[in-house]
């Protein structure tokens, strides 16, 4: 029932919002946070404490072997039927902007173009001395922490860590097509870490609709239009 309706909502839908958080990748086989991923102890350390800009500062090297041993457990997944779904989607709507708050890059993966990182990409080092950016695909790295091809200078993990501020730019651009959306979908996430919760409530009071697809009912409460229970990968294929 949910579903038929939320596929006239989209068939009539020009200008689409996806905005997606751990869910979406849980059937890759990736942990969601509160499923396991967030509450993690490596090498006897809360993963809280391994990733935050406070040890970028104090011993940078651990904080490259932690992200190399998550990036070690990413290599092996790929793309689920809806991280696919969302990137033939960019074919169905004129106007459709995908913002997510996974490192993971399975969109990427997927072949989902142009994708809004609020949170930044585990495949990608951001040199703390020139602040290039630099793909990083292979895993294991020959060195950690890497080194910068431009200037020599160490890289870090370009992802928004504990203590930090979501990338600006990236954000404006995110709230700049919530508040065009005439639909939004949130896909697997708990909405409860802002401000990239905000997103949802965004495009409500500019109007939109708004669909979650979720096993479980998340914190977005009011503006929700329309709730489908279910599994990203059973749900986004049938819409
Ligand atoms: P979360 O772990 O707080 O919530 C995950 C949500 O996904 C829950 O509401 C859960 O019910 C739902 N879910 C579980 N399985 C699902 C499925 N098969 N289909 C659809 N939904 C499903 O994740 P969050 O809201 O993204 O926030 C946690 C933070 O942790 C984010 O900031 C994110 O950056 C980070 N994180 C990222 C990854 C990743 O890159 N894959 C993984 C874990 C955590
Ligand atoms: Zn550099």
């Amino acid at each position: 029932m949910s579903i038929e309706r939320a596929k006239a909502v989209l068939d009539g839908a020009r200008r689409i919002l996806v905005f997606t958080g751990a869910g979406v990748s849980a059937e890759s086989g990736v942990p969601t946070f509160r499923g396991g991923g967030g509450s993690a102890v490596w090498r006897g350390m809360d993963a809280t404490e391994l990733s935050s800009a406070r040890m970028v500062g104090s011993d940078l090297k651990l904080v490259w072997e932690w992200f190399e041993y998550r990036r070690g457990l990413l290599a092996s997944c790929g793309p689920n039927p809806a991280h696919q779904t969302i990137a033939e989607w960019a074919d169905r709507f004129s106007d459709m902007t995908l913002v997510t708050q996974n490192v993971d890059g399975l969109h990427d993966k997927a072949g989902s173009r142009d994708v809004l990182e609020l949170h930044g990409n585990i495949w990608r080092g951001r040199c703390l001395a020139c602040g290039a950016l630099e793909r990083l695909d292979d895993t294991p790295l020959p060195e950690v922490p890497p080194s910068c091809s431009t200037c020599g200078g160490k890289h870090r993990p370009d992802v928004v860590l504990f203590g930090e501020f979501l990338p600006e730019d990236v954000f404006k651009r995110a709230t700049a097509a919530a508040e065009r959306a005439e639909v939004c979908i949130v896909v697997g996430t708990s909405a409860l870490v802002f401000p990239a919760a905000e997103l949802p409530l965004v495009a409500a009071r500019n109007g939109a609709s708004i669909i979650e697809v979720n096993p479980e009912p998340s914190g977005i409460g009011g503006p929700l239009s329309i709730m489908i229970e279910g599994r990203a990968g059973d749900v986004l294929p049938r819409l």
